[in-house]
């Protein structure tokens, strides 16, 4: 993937995001959509991985079929959000494997603190896509990125459902190998940090917390 970033605006995507940002909209309904959204979603994100051919029997006789070259890739979850997107997503690549990085915003400086960590192992040697449904001030998602790049990713992507104008500068500034997919970059943070005009808080939104 060379874009550094895509904006998934298919039509659906775009639809069921508009029913996501509805304040209206039910904690159960908006778990669906994101679900239904993840799918979409992951479909872009996958697009250009690479296949091999490998002989196979069908009823009717052998073949070369195309099936996914590599070792198998890491889904990890930017917690507690991003396990939202995370279930979606594996829905579409069962086999992955998954990581997860706890990460809380300190909401007085809006910096990120770690509180979890636990990634599969051979990073270096798998395409790794991190996802969190917000790409907000940027700093959780740049610091769980220089996690994974510790950890040994070299191929890494970064999976959300809304992005600040502000998020994207600071991730391609700090991390401007790691593409970013999205469904939307919206216009702003606001002064607590939110993405306007956005959806709220997307792990209040998908779990029923206040
Ligand atoms: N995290 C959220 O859940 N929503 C925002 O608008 C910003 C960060």
């Amino acid at each position: 993937m060379s874009d550094l970033l895509t904006v998934v605006d298919h039509p659906l995507v775009q639809h069921k995001l508009t029913l996501m940002r509805r304040v209206e909209t039910s904690t159960g309904q908006f778990r669906t959509l994101l679900r239904e959204i993840s799918h979409l979603l992951a479909y872009e994100v996958t697009r250009d991985l690479p296949l091999v051919h490998e002989p196979t029997q069908t009823p009717m006789g052998p073949m070369q079929a195309p099936q996914l070259a590599g070792k198998k890739l890491a889904l990890v979850s930017i917690l507690r959000a991003g396990n939202g997107l995370l279930d979606g997503v594996l829905d579409l690549i069962p086999s992955a494997r998954v990581g997860f990085v706890g990460l809380y915003r300190d909401e007085a400086t809006l910096q990120p603190v770690q509180y979890y960590c636990k990634l599969p192992d051979a990073l270096e040697e798998r395409l790794v896509i991190a996802v969190d449904p917000m790409l907000a001030t940027g700093n959780s998602s740049a610091a769980a990125v220089d996690l994974l790049k510790q950890a040994g990713a070299k191929n890494i992507r970064f999976l959300c459902l809304l992005a600040a104008p502000e998020g994207i500068a600071r991730m391609q500034d700090a991390h401007p190998d790691v593409p970013i997919i999205t469904a939307s970059v919206d216009e702003k943070l606001n002064e607590q940090g939110y993405i306007m005009p956005g959806l709220g808080d997307a792990g209040d939104r998908m779990f029923g917390t206040k």
